[in-house]
Order: C-alpha cells, then structure tokens, then sequence
C-alpha cells in the first residue's frame, strides 16, 4: 500500500512539473521538438538544462528546425563543461517522409552555428562572454559581471 502511495506521489509530481514545461512558450511553441518531455525517463524529461542567457540562442534554432522540417526531435539540451549540448534525432517530417541528405545536413549546420554562438555568450545572462574555469576547475560561460556575481 504504501509502496503504491508514494510511486502515485512521484508521478503527480512528474506531471505536474511536465505541466509547468509546457506552460512556457520556450517549449509550447514547439511541441514537436520537445514531445520527449513527456517521456518521464527520457532526458528531456528536465527540459533544457541550460541558463536564460542561452535560451534565445535555442529558441532561434527551434524557429529554423521548424522552417526546414526536417523531423527533428531533441534528446537533450544540456550544458558541459561550460559548452552547449544539444543532441537530437529525426522521425518524419511533417508530410510523413524521412528527412532528405539535404536537411540533415542542414539541421547539423545550424546546431553547429549555434554551439558556436553559445561559446561566445553568457550562459547567465545573454551578454557576450568567455569560457571560464573556478579556482576548483569548474568551466563555465560567462560576462565579466556575472563570473563577479558568482565570486569567480
Ligand atoms: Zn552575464
């Protein structure tokens, strides 16, 4: 019984945070991008584990994928070691087929364009900044005042 209560307890919890996801337009305006948001062990099943600042750079990217219709759904969006991650794959495009050699290449290009713009902009705040280290080794993107703001 009371193993019952408490997995129930843990999936209110999970639909209830997927729920808070997808009341923000970051991902609403999206869905096919980020349907595995609702695969509770998925890696999206966080969201984006990525600071605001680099939020627009993301949302530029969904705006493009969703032009070129190349049926790509995102795995996981993640920071690594002060770098952006974004890995993803591809189902059908919106007409049913499979996506050609010709957009594939293209959906690579632009998440390439995009890392890179990522490397030269604060992950916290969006203002241009550099590849970081703490004193501990931690690597972080960040602007002169932020890196100030964490004490770094
Ligand atoms: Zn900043």
């Amino acid at each position: 019984m009371t193993e019952i209560s408490t997995s129930e307890k843990l999936q209110a919890k999970r639909d209830e945070r997927t729920r808070k996801l997808w009341e923000d337009p970051f991902y609403a305006d999206f869905p096919h991008l980020y349907r595995e948001i609702n695969i509770p062990n998925s890696c999206m099943a966080y969201g984006c584990t990525i600071g605001d600042g680099w939020k627009p750079l993301i949302y530029d990217l969904c705006t493009q994928l969703v032009q070129l219709d190349a049926g790509v759904v995102f795995d996981q969006i993640k920071e690594k070691f002060g770098g952006l991650r974004v890995y993803y794959s591809f189902d059908k495009t919106s007409t049913g087929q499979k996506p050609t050699d010709s957009q594939v290449e293209q959906v690579k290009t632009l998440v390439e364009e995009t890392i890179g713009k990522a490397d030269a902009t604060c992950e916290t705040c969006g203002a241009a900044g550099t590849l970081r280290e703490t004193k501990r080794g931690w690597l972080f993107n960040s602007c002169d005042s932020c890196a100030e703001k964490k004490g770094v």
